[in-house]
């Protein structure tokens, strides 16, 4: 099917790409192979298959179909998203280097920059980058990677991915960004100048909140090779199992987003005018700072809002998420069913007190991930937790 990658549109390429029934018996979905090795023939005989930390065909389908949604040459999977993302700086960056990163990002990405690059030797500087010139500001001849997340966890900031990939390249840096919050459906970072996507399919594209996975792709052929070397080195590599569960999510990638985006503007929309609500974070918003950045760079504005509450206190944000109904009070996003996360103590938990307080991530503050089901029952729901 690769072939036929570059002329399939999106939603065609989620249910096709990547995989050839002729070479699995004519099975429809791809085999769950759940092996551990696979038998020679012959001593010295080379083998597409040989180990399964080093591949499986399952794992290939899944490889090869979400390097296909990313516009990509090449797909790498991993046992989770920040297995994923720890490859990446390992492939990517050595003692004595320097990483930027978007201030505003994932929890567990802050962490492991942090407090694990830096304890190996490689400065870490977290800048604001919502202005692309206050790149120029921080890079310098260390630089090797810029580390970007678009639109953010929580607050759903927008960074300019062309114009600061424009920068970090002439400074001899890469680029990778998280495209965790966008997904391939709304905005494809290698089209847009970036080197490296990063991915928690944990969220949109397992998009049933039942499989832990990360992704990667890129279109380079020394840095596929670096980050296949510690996919292999390391083996933080997802089973069988997990890879099919990935793949049949993403079958309805396209269908899931649309209604996720449909129904988190109708979200936005009713909290904005509700008088328990402080502020509303959504990318689609006239009034949201990225705005016309997210019109330009994405295709829609994604399933995620983010509110203030008018309170802005622990107790009102406990009070508030324990009424709600509908929206489950968990971690994760992405799901087909509604989710709540007070950022705050969740998502954010590990962050020092002081960056959540610059960043402007508060105690009054929810995040909610809006979910396919039914409008009207999600605007009930919210309506009734908000409620005096
Ligand atoms: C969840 C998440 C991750 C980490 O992925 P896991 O699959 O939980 O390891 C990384 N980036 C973003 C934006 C996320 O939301």
């Amino acid at each position: 099917m690769s072939e036929t990658r570059d002329t399939m549109k999106f939603a065609t390429k989620a249910i096709h790409a990547g995989f050839d029934y002729h070479q699995h018996n004519r099975a429809v979905m791809p085999p769950i192979y759940q092996t551990s090795a696979f038998a020679h023939d012959a001593v010295g005989e080379s083998l597409e298959f040989a180990y399964a930390r080093t591949g499986t065909p399952t794992r290939a389908a899944l490889e090869a179909n979400f390097a296909a949604l990313e516009d990509a040459a090449h797909g790498l999977a991993f046992a989770s998203g920040m297995a994923a993302i720890d490859a990446v700086l390992r492939a990517t960056l050595k003692p004595g280097d320097e990483v930027i990163a978007v201030a505003d990002l994932y929890g567990g990405a802050y962490r492991i920059l942090d407090k694990v690059l830096a304890a190996q030797g490689i400065k870490v500087t977290f800048a604001d980058l919502s202005d692309a010139a206050n790149l120029e500001a921080v890079i310098s001849s260390n630089t090797r990677l810029v580390w970007l997340e678009t639109p953010t966890n929580p607050l759903l900031g927008m960074v300019d991915i062309a114009a600061l990939a424009a920068i970090a390249h002439q400074h001899g840096a890469v680029v990778a960004v998280d495209n965790t919050f966008a997904t391939p459906y709304l905005q494809n970072p290698l089209n847009q100048g970036a080197d490296i996507v990063v991915h928690s399919a944990t969220k949109y594209l397992g998009g049933h909140s039942d499989v832990l996975l990360g992704l990667v792709a890129v279109n380079d052929a020394a840095l596929f090779k670096a980050i296949k070397f510690i996919q292999n080195a390391a083996g933080a590599v997802p089973g069988p199992q997990d890879c099919f569960l990935t793949l049949r999510g993403i079958k309805t990638l396209a269908l899931r987003m649309e209604r996720h985006c449909d129904n988190a503007e109708k979200v936005a929309a009713f909290l904005q005018n509700h008088p328990a609500i402080d502020k509303v974070f959504f990318p689609g918003l006239p009034e949201h700072p990225g705005h016309e950045l997210a019109k330009r760079q994405m295709r829609r504005f994604g399933g995620i809002v983010t509110v203030y509450l008018k309170e802005d206190s622990r107790a009102a944000a406990s009070r508030v998420a324990s009424r709600l109904q509908l929206f489950l009070l968990a971690e994760s996003l992405g799901g087909v069913e509604s989710l709540v996360n007070h950022s705050y103590t969740m998502s954010h938990g590990g962050m020092p007190p002081e960056q959540k307080a610059a960043l402007g991530i508060r105690e009054g503050q929810l995040r909610l991930s809006i979910g396919i089901e039914d409008i009207d029952d999600i605007l009930a729901d919210l309506a009734q937790a908000l409620a005096e």
